[in-house]
């Protein structure tokens, strides 16, 4: 089974990961320890209110035992006193109170203090249970020593055990691992595993061992101990060892996936690739649900429809990127600031917006150059552009608007208080990188480019958001002129893939969702 650690140093981060958690594990340990605000009956109702079956483990880390990774804004229970075990203790049974199904306690703080809160579980009906931990952050005692250790911990019975230690060879995974089938002899359940890049080993085999449970990160830079793999990696690590699990006994190391249902709202929608590419991107993290593409003629309707549904979330297109905005609960502020919606979240019935464009393009531009101080060229002034200079601007970059309309590209221009041209003078500008942001080009279009090959010329990099056809006449121009050039392929999958982590908190497959598309554009081409 899956638990994944809250260590945010937020308590507004604690909330949201609290949230995306519990739609994909089944437990989640609440880090007190680092966990930075936030008090623990809201952080426990977030987390039943996100999924009533989720189980709750409330650890409050002394800092000798904490590890040094994950967040370290939180309350932090420093040394040994008194004062400090009695400010735990009352944590640990105020989770009690409120009804968690786990809370851990180091072995080193003693046997008074864990009597204590076993008394304690016991009168609030017993549906608490104990966790007996012991950390040792410098190396991996032998398995003599180990053993040793595991039955002190058991000595108190606890409901579960866990050891985990520093691997700092290979071979410290062996016996962390060797712990699991002699524990599983004895009556508590047990979590043994090494931590540390060297410990990985471990984390990938102790669930075929029996282990009772795995720790995972949502993300790479959450992890709470070193060594710790993604709710993805750790997946991917589960079908490859399907059905070779050694003791039948062993819980099957699952990820809970409730059926997930996402949507695309636009008008036409007949040509999209974006079913294509979000549902391999499903299938490839073995999470059950569909993407399907909606042709919108009434939109209330079907923001209506997403709600009641409990559609998870949505992808918006033309021509509803800004329409949508003002059916929405919240519009996160970086889709406020460039005025569209690409991407809706449904959480519990509240709808927010967000904009997966600008990164989208942003990653595909970075990818290539540096933006900082560099000064780009955008032709167009609708809702790409705009996603393309807030981008821009955000990472320190100079964007110049060119539009066929000259009104609205002012418009554009005086909003972000930057140089307007007409397209007609592109030739003359003086900059490193032209973006096009006008279909332009696009299919059935091939033939046609918004700028003359000739004007292309001083430009060193020349970008097309258009990705089908793969090279539209403007960047074949761009080519013969010696520009780099580069498609809206990779700012299409970074956008899709964007969509992914805001819906599922998860990095999702972009090597895999490119070469679908890229197969099937080349086969349309
Ligand atoms: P939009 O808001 O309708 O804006 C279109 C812009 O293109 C306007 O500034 C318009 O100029 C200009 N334009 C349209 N036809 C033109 C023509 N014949 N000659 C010169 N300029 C013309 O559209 P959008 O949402 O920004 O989308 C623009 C393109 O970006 C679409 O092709 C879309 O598929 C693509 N896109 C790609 C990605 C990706 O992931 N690769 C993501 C988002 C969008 P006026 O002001 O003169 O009307």
């Amino acid at each position: 089974m899956i638990c994944v650690p809250i260590t945010a140093g937020k308590k507004k981060e604690a909330l949201h990961a609290i949230e995306r958690s519990c739609q994909i594990a089944d437990f989640i340990e609440l880090r007190m320890d680092l966990i930075g605000g936030g008090r623990l009956t809201e952080l426990i109702s977030t987390a039943r209110n996100s999924f009533s079956l989720i189980k709750i483990i409330v650890t409050c880390r002394k800092k000798e035992e904490a590890t040094p990774a994950g967040g370290s804004a939180g309350m932090g229970i420093k040394g040994a006193g008194k004062k400090t075990i009695d400010r735990k203790i009352a944590l640990l049974k105020e989770a009690i109170e409120l009804g968690a199904d786990f809370v851990d306690i180091e072995l080193t703080e003693g046997r008074a203090a864990i009597k204590e809160l076993q008394t304690f579980c016991a009168k609030h009906g017993g549906k608490t249970k104990i966790i007996i931990s012991y950390h040792n952050l410098k190396k991996t005692p032998a398995l003599t020593k180990l053993k040793e250790i595991f039955h002190q911990c058991a000595k108190v019975k606890p409901a579960v055990v866990k050891i985990v230690t520093l691997a700092n060879t290979a071979e410290d995974n062996l016996v962390t691992l060797s712990l699991i089938p002699y524990a599983r002899k004895h009556s508590p359940e047990i979590i043994s595993l090494c931590m540390g890049d060297k410990g990985r080993v471990s984390r990938a085999i102790a669930p075929l061992l029996g282990n009772y449970l795995s720790f995972v990160t949502m993300e790479p830079e959450g992890k709470s101990a070193p060594g710790q793999f993604t709710v993805y990696e750790m997946k991917q690590i589960n079908e490859l060892f399907k059905g070779e699990r050694t003791s039948p006994l062993a819980p099957v190391l699952s990820i809970r996936t409730p059926p997930q249902n996402y949507i695309l709202l636009g008008d036409p929608v007949r040509q999209s690739l974006s079913p294509l590419m979000h549902n391999a991107a499903l299938k490839e993290m073995g999470i059950e649900g569909n993407y399907s593409a909606f042709c919108v003629h009434d939109l209330v309707g079907a923001i209506q429809g997403m709600r009641a549904m409990n559609i998870r979330g949505a992808s918006v297109t033309i021509p509803f990127k800004v329409a949508v905005m003002e059916y929405l609960d919240d519009v996160d502020n970086d889709a406020l600031k460039i005025g569209a919606v690409n991407t809706i979240i449904n959480s519990k019935g509240r709808l927010t917006g967000y904009n997966t464009d600008w990164l989208g393009l942003i990653l595909t531009l970075q990818e290539a150059m540096p933006i900082k101080d560099k000064t780009i060229v955008i032709i167009g002034a609708g809702g790409t552009a705009r996603a393309a200079a807030y981008g821009i601007m955000k990472e320190g970059g100079f964007p110049i608007i060119a539009n066929r309309t000259p009104e609205k590209g002012k418009i554009l221009s005086g909003t972000l208080n930057c140089p307007f041209y007409s397209i007609a003078e592109i030739g003359k500008i003086k900059a490193e990188c032209l973006i096009n942001t006008t279909p332009v080009g696009m299919y059935p279009h091939k033939d046609k480019s918004p700028v003359k090959a000739l004007a292309l010329g001083g430009y060193k990099y020349v970008m097309d958001v258009i990705y089908n056809p793969l090279k539209t006449k403007l960047l074949k121009d761009a080519e013969k002129q010696g520009c780099h050039i580069f498609s809206g392929l990779d700012m299409f999958v970074h956008q899709g893939a964007e969509q992914i982590r805001l819906w599922m908190g998860v990095e999702p497959p972009r090597a895999l969702m490119k070469k679908v598309i890229l197969e099937r554009l080349t086969k349309i081409e």
